[in-house]
């Protein structure tokens, strides 16, 4: 069966238009002159439908899993389900593949990366979405980082249900496929009604590639999305000032936390959390625990406050504020944890702790990215999980839940 030999750009306009009514037909010129000339038109026939047999039963691949939805789609091709007594042959390449199989949660970072290698699959081809991530976004949906539904973005052919769905649903699921493509080849498909009663309850904020409310510039934006991320000044990296070492008001000079935390003034450890340190103490805190032992750097974690509030029984007066949470471990049989807390207004950066714990690089910035906490001193501080152009700091407080994130949200 010959390929669609159209241009690469007008194939890859159709792969992101064409809708289950898609019939596809073979483009051989051979094909085409026995269909047109009386008499051998039955011999066409049979050719026809050997070729649908041949096409529906060597439905090859290409996994496009992320997540725990994966695992069942690996179980699919092992020995008890073994797919491939269908034909069908897992490739680790869109250019061999049939079939794409998304098997997990999409994000928006992802998308447009799916996106380029759908486009990369040669017609025809099809889409499943394995799993109600791929599906909807399921308990992700109204998280900002993920998409709400691939069929946003992608024409899916069939959907299989299920968190995760077993290996026996997506054979299941094959199997519907294998039906689709028959009736498709033999232009009985019909495209299932869709209620719009129910679109109402399940619209994503993007409108779906088959919606008639979606903007047909949307699908070009969506491309160019992933190529040339415009920087949004509110987000650009920042030029943090090297402040060099805090000063050291006293030397620390206990030989274990807990008389660190004493000569800090700390007598009695919170309840509720770490114990917080003069801002102004934190460095030098790091490093004396570092030559006590404590080498590894477990998590650098903040918490951001609205003014009047905090841990309980905060000042009702207390501004706006960053609590950056630090856990430090000895190493070894017995281990030891040192935690301590900072605070710090919004916007006033914290010390950098990467020239100590190597380790704390891409933890400071993954606090950067995700609450705006500053950390001066940074070597390279920049965006970590989202793109440069992403707006604003998803894990503060006032951060509207289904953020906005066009073109994919
Ligand atoms: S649908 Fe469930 S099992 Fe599948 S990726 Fe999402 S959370 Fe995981």
């Amino acid at each position: 069966m010959a390929v669609n030999e159209e241009p690469k750009a007008a194939l890859a306009t159709a792969s992101r238009t064409h809708t289950s009514d898609d019939a596809g037909h073979f483009q051989h010129p051979l094909y085409q002159v026995t269909l047109q000339t009386p008499g051998l038109s039955v011999g066409t026939a049979v050719f026809d439908d050997l070729m649908t047999w041949g096409l529906k039963n060597a439905l090859w691949m290409f996994p496009m899993a992320t997540s725990c939805c994966g695992i069942e789609f690996m179980a699919g091709a092992a020995s008890r389900v073994d797919m491939d007594r269908m034909g069908v042959i897992i490739r680790a390449t869109p250019r061999h593949a049939d079939v794409m199989v998304v098997a997990g949660t999409i994000t928006t970072k992802m998308a447009p990366r799916v996106l380029k290698l759908w486009e990369q699959m040669p017609e025809p081809k099809w889409c499943i979405a394995m799993g109600s991530c791929a599906i909807s976004g399921d308990f992700y949906r109204n998280l900002y980082s993920v998409v709400p539904g691939i069929d946003t973005f992608l024409p899916v052919d069939v959907y299989v249900p299920g968190c995760p769905p077993n290996p026996e649903a997506l054979m299941a699921g094959m199997i519907k496929l294998q039906e689709k493509i028959s009736l498709q080849r033999t232009g009985k498909f019909v495209t299932p009604e869709v209620k719009p009663e129910l679109l109402k309850i399940t619209n994503p904020s993007v409108p779906r590639l088959n919606d008639p409310a979606r903007r047909p510039e949307q699908n070009h934006e969506q491309e160019l999305s992933a190529d040339s991320p415009t920087v949004d000044e509110a987000t650009a990296p920042l030029e943090v000032a090297a402040e060099g070492p805090a000063p050291e008001l006293s030397p620390l000079t206990s030989p274990d936390f807990e008389g660190l935390l004493k000569e800090l003034g700390i007598a009695e450890l919170p309840k509720d959390g770490p114990p917080i340190i003069p801002l102004e103490q934190h460095l030098a805190l790091a490093r004396k625990l570092k030559s006590l032992g404590y080498r590894q750097l477990v998590t650098i974690a903040a918490t951001h406050w609205l003014a009047g509030k905090g841990r309980k029984g905060a000042d009702e007066a207390e501004p706006e504020h960053f609590e950056i949470a630090y856990a430090l471990r000895t190493v070894g049989m017995g281990s030891r944890v040192a935690a301590w807390a900072v605070r710090v207004k919004a916007g006033q950066p914290v010390l950098t702790l990467s020239g100590i714990f190597a380790g704390a690089d891409w933890q400071e910035r993954e606090q950067y990215d995700l609450l705006g906490v500053t950390f001066a001193g940074h070597p390279d501080l920049r965006r970590l999980m989202l793109t440069e152009n992403y707006v604003g700091h998803p894990l503060r407080r006032e951060f509207p839940a289904d953020a906005h994130w066009a073109p994919w949200r």
